[in-house]
């Protein structure tokens, strides 16, 4: 069934005439799996992936209530960094920059991963001490970050205005060359097809609708499809996390939002960085296909709403013409919105719970498609071995009960 995807293949592809086989198969839904994962976004088709490569556990279901990518993995701005303000925060993305570095090859698939760096603008000098602290723990960490002056700000970013005049004049960046931005529909696509390869079944259009507990421990799920037993259930529903959560009697602190953001048309590459502006409350990158992406914060109210604003769009072009003036006449294609999953410290929470086989990988609020790979294989570890692993040893969701916060709000409210 897996065809590798190769220069030779493609070319005898072309002279059979024959169409490509499925990028992943259809199976009808088992009656019993090891391991049950909910939602099929970038974490749970990630965790299918590294439970099969890395622990030859390949009895797993992925269950998707809609179409795979359906949720923030396909609605995202995807951008990738691990500039992050904590020691743990830092640690944990860069292992999953790491991971996509080598993505493209490890899935044979296109992921497009362009590390065209990412630029955090300042505007004051209590964000600039921000971002020198910052800086200095990513360097401690070994990261490649460091801040720069306005003069080589426009030579990386021509198109700025760097001078006094704005309201918000800039006076300084947090400039991360490892960033970039992905193609987030790949990398979805690249972890189905390999994790299904490997024997993991993927049930699109396949809602649950409850989760068996006895006596402190999952003994399966109801779906719209029918009962499934098993004695592992892993909840990676962003957005409905704490839906899912309910269901097995776990409260998670868990809020969710809606965050916007939109597209122009295509013009000619003129932006290489992304750039980030946390007071003017946006950021701005490049596509491939010449597109200028834009993002916010979360919109500032509880809801399960994908619906755009008006609100949204003309405030974000008040900000974006503070910063790139010249592309007043560019016009807007599209908006659109997603459900984040915020949590008090802009944490995530990952590891297990009151009950016994149902684990979280969850609050991965407005910045969660970067921690994919690093995600999928934390947990994927912490199911073969028990236990969670150091690095997300800081993620536990008893840390709100120790008052043990990560604190990490500083470097996740905006720039994702
Ligand atoms: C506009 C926007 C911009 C963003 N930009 C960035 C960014 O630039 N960089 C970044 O790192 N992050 C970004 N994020 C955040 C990121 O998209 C998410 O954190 C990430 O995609 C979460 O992935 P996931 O796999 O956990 O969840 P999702 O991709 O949301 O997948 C969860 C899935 O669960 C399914 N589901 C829900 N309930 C059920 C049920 N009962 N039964 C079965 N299936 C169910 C849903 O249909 C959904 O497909 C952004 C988010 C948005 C909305």
């Amino acid at each position: 069934m897996y065809t590798k995807y190769s220069a030779w293949n493609l070319f005898r592809q072309g002279l059979s005439r024959r169409p490509w086989p499925r990028v992943w198969e259809h199976h009808e839904l088992g009656s019993s799996y090891d391991v049950v994962i909910v939602g099929g976004g970038v974490h749970g088709l990630a965790t299918a992936y590294y439970l099969a490569r890395n622990h030859g556990i390949t009895d797993v279901a992925v269950l998707e209530k809609s179409y795979i990518g359906s949720g923030g993995s396909g609605r995202n701005t995807a951008i990738i960094r691990s500039n992050y303000l904590t020691p743990e925060g830092a640690r944990f993305y860069d292992r999953s920059v790491k991971l996509y570095e080598g993505l493209a090859e490890d899935l044979n698939f296109n992921v497009m991963f362009e590390q065209r760096g990412h630029m955090t603008l300042a505007h004051s000098d209590a964000s600039l001490r921000t971002m020198r602290w910052r800086a200095e723990v990513n360097k401690l960490e070994g990261i490649d970050s460091s801040v720069i002056s306005p003069d080589a700000i426009k030579e990386l970013a021509p198109f700025l205005d760097v001078s006094n005049h704005p309201r918000y004049p800039i006076v300084g960046a947090l400039w991360h060359p490892p960033g970039g931005i992905i193609r987030h529909d790949a990398v979805v696509w690249g972890y189905a097809r390999a994790a299904n390869a490997l024997g993991a079944h993927i049930h699109q259009d396949t809602e649950l609708v409850d989760i068996e507990v006895s006596e402190g421990r999952v003994t399966g799920v109801q779906t719209s499809r029918g009962p499934i037993s098993s004695g592992i259930v892993v909840n990676c529903t962003a957005g409905w996390a704490s839906l899912i959560s309910d269901m097995a009697g776990v409260e998670m602190p868990i809020v969710t939002r809606p965050l916007q953001a939109a597209v122009t048309e295509p013009v000619k590459q003129f932006l290489h960085p992304v750039i980030v502006s946390g007071s003017l409350h946006t950021y701005v990158s490049q596509t491939a296909r010449g597109e200028l992406v834009f993002g916010a914060s979360v919109d500032p109210f509880a809801s399960y709403s994908t619906r755009g604003s008006l609100e949204f769009t003309t405030g974000l072009a008040t900000h974006v013409l503070e910063l790139m003036p010249a592309i007043a006449n560019m016009r807007l294609l599209r908006q659109w919105a997603g459900l984040c999953d915020m949590t008090p410290d802009f944490g995530p929470i990952i590891g297990p719970t009151s009950v016994d086989g149902f684990y979280v990988d969850v609050g991965w609020g407005t910045y969660g498609f970067k921690a994919g790979p690093v995600a999928g294989e934390s947990v994927a570890d912490m199911i073969a071995n028990g236990r969670p692993g150091e690095l997300i040893s800081s993620f536990g969701l008893d840390r709100f009960e120790a008052g043990t916060l990560t604190a990490e709000k500083g470097a996740a409210a905006v720039g994702h």
